[in-house]
């Protein structure tokens, strides 16, 4: 059965268009998993955003994130400000 919505009629791929609904339905683009209210990214869940961010970090050839050690840490370990 056809999915008639928004994006039926789209020039793209229906692998694109999934992920288009998983966005708009507020789910990873990856897993369709419904993304958490501590999800940074705006498409992904956060296992992928994570699974990313480690392949940026291999890709770019810096060391893993590690707690205590310098760098930036994930938005959802850092402390709210009062
Ligand atoms: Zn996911």
């Amino acid at each position: 059965m056809k999915i008639i919505d928004e994006f039926t009629d789209l020039p793209v791929s229906r692998q694109r268009k999934k992920q288009l609904r998983y966005q708009r339905d507020n789910r990873c683009m990856i897993c369709g998993q419904p993304r958490e209210a501590e999800a940074t990214n705006k498409v992904l869940c956060v296992r992928h955003t994570t699974a990313f961010n480690q392949q940026q970090r291999a890709r770019a050839g810096f060391q893993p994130w590690q707690p205590g050690k310098a760098g930036r840490p994930r938005h959802d370990q850092q402390k709210a400000v009062a």
